[in-house]
């Protein structure tokens, strides 16, 4: 999958597309993120991107010329691929829209900066809008970051044997059953029985009711969007009677 980034500030995606999955994604050849300084498109001898706002106020705005012609170039060379802006105005980041992004041929992203960018640009060539949440970065590079890592995650073959994006969370709708590792007893606290017992059936079931019982209790908003098995109904009535218990 090919990702396009235009930024103000590419010298901020090294480090983070340099370690772990994404370069490993890279080194395999599933992923190829080019980096497009928006600067290199202003023509004038100052290299200007951003101007004064019309109407006045605080802060800059994007130009439109320096960013349609980055897009322009960058879309002839991948037509196939989607421009995405990134902004606090756009659809939510979710693990459905990673799955829909994850089926585009590529992505341009648009790193906004200051108060953003001209809206002319959006009218012209945004194809889609992200925005991480309800509130406000410096910048959409690290959008972008986010963007690119919880997509690649979703191609296949880009995380290891040991790593699995179907049981993580939302994965299968639910939120994920939590983790112990060694030691067995930490501060006087043990890991539950079951996951010690070497018993698969055992384990899977003590998983499958926590991953619910952490939904119920933190989500349940995701709960009633899944489609629940009659083990799941079961289960859920056990940790109804638990938690009963407890009060
Ligand atoms: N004035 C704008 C915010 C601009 S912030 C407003 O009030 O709506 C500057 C840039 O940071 C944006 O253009 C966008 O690219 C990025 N950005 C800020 N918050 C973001 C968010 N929650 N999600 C994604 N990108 C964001």
């Amino acid at each position: 999958m090919k990702f396009d980034i235009l930024t103000l500030f590419p010298g901020m995606f090294s480090g983070p597309f340099d370690e772990s999955i994404i370069n490993r994604a890279k080194a395999r050849q599933l992923i190829d993120i080019s980096l497009h300084n928006i600067r290199d498109w202003a023509t004038d001898k100052h290299q200007t991107a951003d101007d004064a706002p019309y109407g006045g106020g605080a802060g800059m705005v994007m130009k439109a010329g320096p960013l349609a012609s980055c897009i322009e170039s960058v879309k002839a060379r991948h037509p196939a691929s989607t421009v995405v802006l990134t902004s606090p105005q756009g659809r939510r980041l979710t693990h459905s829209v990673a799955l829909e992004l994850v089926h585009s041929s590529g992505l341009i992203i648009v790193c906004g900066r200051y108060e953003g960018i001209d809206e002319r640009i959006r009218s012209i060539y945004a194809e889609d809008d992200i925005s991480l949440g309800d509130f406000v970065l410096s910048g959409g590079e690290i959008a972008a970051m986010a963007i690119v890592d919880s997509v690649t995650r979703l191609i296949p073959g880009a995380l290891g044997s040991n790593e699995s994006a179907e049981t993580d969370s939302f994965g299968d709708g639910l939120l994920e059953y939590p983790h112990y590792t060694r030691p067995p007893e930490f501060n006087g606290m043990i890991v539950p029985e079951a996951l010690l017992s070497g018993n698969h059936e055992l384990i899977r079931k003590w998983r499958r009711k926590e991953s619910l019982r952490k939904t119920r209790s933190l989500r349940p908003d995701l709960l009633s969007q899944v489609t629940l098995t009659r083990e799941d109904r079961n289960m859920l009535a056990e940790i109804e009677q638990e938690e009963a218990c407890v009060l």
